[in-house]
């Protein structure tokens, strides 16, 4: 089977194209700048270890413009990976916010859409992008399967103390304030794939699954399920972000709000823009930027990292409480994959409860591979994530089920 997977953010495009069969990628590609001037796609064709680029600059007022974009891209007789459309089975799409109703990934209909369209009001940036994504699939293949895959999905394991704050009760029964959690495609990922490179099935596995990249959370995970998570209501709880503040005393808003005569919405965009690692440096939000600096001497920029790996070292053991013991920690996304001076500080100092850390072992990036020392009872271990993959595997999952009437 053949799928496209399509992730549409508010002004962005990212695609690829696989063949689920050896789970070999075929194509990837970007659209940049929907809506704007200078549209663009730039599309990769892949063949075994070759890569092949084109960048085309045409108008794309919509969405719509932009996967017709796509599609001409994957057609196209010298840069394309398929003859026709015919070769495409289904598409897979990433959609952020499914609330309470979904815990699996669906094929879309109607009703699916409607869901969707709820939950606009719960995630107003991400889910309008991404239903404006599936409608265009929708007209232009029209009779090929689109299935939601959603970042929220596999946190619907949480049990009520977990996901219910200690606010007014009615707010959860009105307005459905309660934590849902976020990037759940790609806990799921490395959570399984952490259970094959141990060779222990998911369900006799207890897992604690750090994503960290510019987005970070961390993810309680016993057999198979999640248990807690840190990002909450929005992806702006939890850790320390790139340029999100994590959690914080909810008073500092109506303090800061009065004194630097910012509204609400004002003092969301400096919590969602203005925080994490970038405002404590005041540098950046990359942590590579951050550790030249550090290493040049800059104090707040070594602030900002320390914050950082105080409050991931801080979900470590309440995770491992909540869990009762954990049997492996996975570091994954940009930080995590790769940056192993952060590894190295977000791990010392642990051998009480069983986490030892082998720093030869972590000297690696982007990469598989187990980074723990050999004694060391919890394994460690390092896995880059591959969300794409992930929705194209539920993508197969839910159409193979279709075939047998299953909706
Ligand atoms: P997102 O998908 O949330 O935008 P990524 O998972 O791609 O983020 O992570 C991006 C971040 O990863 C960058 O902002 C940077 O801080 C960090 N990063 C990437 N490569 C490195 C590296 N070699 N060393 C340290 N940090 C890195």
């Amino acid at each position: 089977m053949r799928v496209l997977v399509i992730n549409c953010g508010s002004s962005s495009l990212k695609y690829q194209v696989l063949e689920m069969e050896g789970e070999q990628l075929l194509a990837k590609g970007l659209v940049e700048r929907i809506g704007m001037e200078g549209s663009v796609i730039t599309h990769r064709k892949l063949t075994g270890e070759e890569e092949e680029k084109w960048v085309n600059e045409t108008p794309m007022p919509t969405h719509k413009e932009a996967i017709q974009q796509v599609l001409n891209a994957i057609v196209d007789p010298e840069h394309g990976v398929v003859k026709s459309l015919a070769g495409i089975d289904a598409i897979g799409h990433r959609v952020v916010h499914a609330g309470e109703a979904y815990s699996h990934s669906v094929v879309v209909d109607e009703t699916v859409l409607k869901t969707l369209e709820d939950c606009i009001e719960l995630a107003p940036l991400h889910n309008p992008p991404n239903i404006m994504g599936i409608r265009a699939c929708q007209e232009l293949m029209p009779g090929k399967p689109n299935v939601a895959v959603f970042d929220t999905a596999y946190h619907q394991t949480m049990r009520p103390q977990a996901y219910i704050y200690a606010l007014p009760y009615e707010y959860y029964e009105k307005y459905r304030v309660r934590r849902y959690g976020f990037h759940g495609t790609s806990h799921k990922y490395v959570a399984h794939r952490a259970a094959e490179i141990l060779g222990i099935p998911d369900k006799d596995l207890k897992l604690i699954t750090c994503h960290l990249g510019n987005g970070a959370s961390i993810t309680a995970i016993r057999g198979g399920e999640v248990v807690d998570t840190s990002m909450g209501f929005t992806p702006l709880e939890g850790l320390v972000m790139g340029t999100r503040s994590g959690d914080i005393d909810p008073s500092i808003m109506t303090y800061i709000a009065q004194r630097e005569h910012l509204s609400n919405d004002e003092v969301i965009e400096v919590l969602n823009k203005k925080s994490g690692v970038l405002g404590i440096s005041g540098i950046s939000s990359d942590f590579r930027d951050l550790e030249a600096a550090a290493i040049d001497g800059n104090e707040r920029a070594q602030l900002a990292m320390k914050v950082f790996a105080h409050k991931v070292r801080f979900f470590i053991g309440a995770y491992i409480a909540e869990l009762n013991g954990v049997d492996a920690i996975v570091f994954t996304a940009g930080v995590g994959e790769n940056d192993m001076g952060m590894r190295d500080i977000i791990l010392d100092n642990l051998d009480n409860l069983g986490i030892h850390l082998d720093l030869i072992k972590n000297r690696v990036r982007g990469k598989e591979a187990i980074i723990s020392a050999s004694d060391s009872k919890v394994k460690i271990l390092l896995i880059p994530t591959n969300e794409e993959l992930m929705i194209a595997r539920d993508t197969v999952w839910r159409v193979n089920l279709l075939k047998q009437g299953i909706k």
